[in-house]
């Protein structure tokens, strides 16, 4: 299929979980367990489609490589065991590893706290022609530390800059931030992986079970389910706070992870499409070189 029919399959598919303006947006729209009304037995036909996706990704990704001009940096959020790392995993098998830089971002080091927030995830953005993917990003910043705001005294921030509108004060340096970087050629993508407490819990109880996968459970992750209701109200202020036309919110079904990767690698596309991507043209000057060469290669 030609880039530019897949890139309107794409967009159809991602545009119902996008966001693009805050206001009167409600989290409770969103349905975890929503496959876009797939039932199970259309699996196999959106792993095919999913497959078909990402050789079209790696052509796009080519393309952004060699035009070596705008940047793409994908932000995923989610809740614990929502399926960031598989997400990331599938929708980038297979793209060039030399186009793209994954940084996971966890409880801050003291050389990260000794800057402002922004600082350890601005060393981390992606260069011109790369993809850069954020495993938890700044958006940590008016989440866990909401939730928790004992770690905000961990911050070392002059009392006088920590006031009620501590909040609203970080979502407008993340949006001026991601302004910024929309003006200076890097497209921002951003995912909430939206899963239930239910089926958190499912993942969570597999993976005690599951010796292969204890390695992935802590049990302050079943401790932190207790919070579950903040996190989900600092994660709907957050998205009203940040959603915009430039650096859209994906709200992302994550209750069935074929449907979740299915949408994270459309709405890849739907980005990468929209910049209308183009290997860069050589002069003349130049074709006349490799005419030459080409002469030189064959005489000699
Ligand atoms: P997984 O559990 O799938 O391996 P993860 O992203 O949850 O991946 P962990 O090491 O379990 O990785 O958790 C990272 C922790 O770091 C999370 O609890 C997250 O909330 C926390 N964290 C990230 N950024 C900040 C921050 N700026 N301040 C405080 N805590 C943070
Ligand atoms: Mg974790």
């Amino acid at each position: 299929m030609k880039i530019g029919a897949f890139a309107k399959q794409a967009r159809r598919v991602s545009t119902p979980y996008r966001v693009t303006k805050g206001s009167g947006f409600r989290l409770d729209k969103f349905d975890p367990g929503d496959t876009g009304g797939y039932g199970d037995a259309a699996k196999p036909r959106a792993k095919a489609a999913l497959q078909a996706g990402i050789e079209t990704l790696v052509e796009l990704q080519d393309r952004l490589y060699a035009q070596d001009c705008w940047a793409l940096l994908l932000i995923f959020q989610a809740m614990d065991a929502a399926g960031k790392d598989g997400a990331i995993k599938h929708v980038m098998s297979g793209v060039n590893p030399q186009g793209c830089q994954v940084a996971s971002f966890k409880t801050p080091s003291n050389e990260e706290l000794d800057h402002d927030f922004l600082w350890r995830c601005m060393k981390h953005l992606p260069e011109r022609g790369r993809i850069g993917l954020f495993n938890r990003s700044y958006y940590e910043e008016v989440l866990v530390v909401r939730v928790h705001p004992e770690l905000l005294h961990g911050q070392k921030l002059p009392d006088e800059l920590v006031g009620r509108k501590i909040w609203e004060e970080r979502y407008r340096d993340i949006r001026d931030f991601e302004r910024y970087l929309t003006g200076n050629g890097t497209r921002i993508v951003k995912f909430f992986l939206n899963v239930s407490k239910d089926e958190q819990k499912k993942r969570f109880l597999e993976r005690i079970e599951n010796p292969e996968k204890n390695w992935k459970f802590s049990p302050s992750d079943a401790l932190e389910r207790r919070h579950w209701k903040e996190y989900m109200r600092a994660y709907e202020d957050m998205i009203r706070a940040t959603a915009s036309e430039e650096a859209p919110w994906y709200v992302v079904p994550a209750d069935n992870k074929w449907y979740t990767r299915v949408v994270v690698a459309a709405a890849v596309i739907d980005a990468l499409a929209s910049l209308d991507l183009r290997y860069p043209k050589v002069s003349k000057k130049v074709l006349q070189e490799l005419a030459a060469a080409k002469e030189e290669l064959l005489g000699g």
